[in-house]
């Protein structure tokens, strides 16, 4: 995968970026959507896209990735194994993002946190905000699409941009035209 024209050609072979009139997981609507599992479920794919993340920050000596449950587990996985690191990752518990599990950050590590897909950065900076309530460092963001240009404070590598258009319902040009609308997926599934 020479370049983001090709990678962006395949998740549409792939059916990872779809076409059509979809309700996200924030309730807007959008004529494109991003089903990321048609990536994740497949290791070839992910090995190639972790390694491109994993290459961006190795001279940045990360010495753990963190990521956020569910799909974020097989991509900071993968990448983590590129760069001979731990992985661990952050889920919700009573509403909270948290490490479980026994996982553990210190103020001596450094930290390369690791989305599928940033759309709104709500995870990503719920991410954040764990690994510096640990006191780590935190070395970048590594994500293989972002879906809008949001600014973390710290360098982050998208493999590939697609910038989100979404309306609300009252705006939506395809309610206008009494479209069809799918709901595909949600939030953090
Ligand atoms: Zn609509």
């Amino acid at each position: 995968m020479a370049s983001t024209v090709d990678l962006a050609r395949e998740l549409h072979e792939r059916g990872a970026i779809l076409s059509g009139h979809f309700r996200l997981s924030s309730g807007r609507h959008s004529a494109t959507f991003v089903q990321k599992f048609r990536i994740l479920e497949d290791p070839q794919l992910v090995e190639v896209v972790a390694r491109e993340i994993a290459d961006a920050f190795r001279h940045e000596y990360p010495t753990v990735v963190v990521s956020a449950a569910v799909g974020g587990i097989v991509l900071g996985f993968e990448v983590a194994r590129h760069l001979g690191t731990k992985a661990i990752f952050v889920e919700k518990e009573d509403g909270r993002a948290v490490l479980r599990r026994g996982f553990t950050l210190t103020q001596n590590d450094r930290a390369l946190v690791v989305e599928d897909v940033i759309t709104t950065g709500g995870s990503v900076r719920e991410v954040l905000d764990v690994v510096r309530s640990h006191r780590a460092s935190l070395v970048g963001i590594g994500a293989i699409v972002r879906r809008a240009p949001v600014d973390f404070g710290i360098p982050t590598v998208a493999l590939l941009d697609l910038p989100i258009e979404s309306f609300d319902e009252a705006s939506c040009p395809q309610c206008a035209r009494s479209e069809a609308i799918a709901d595909p997926g949600s939030r953090r599934t």
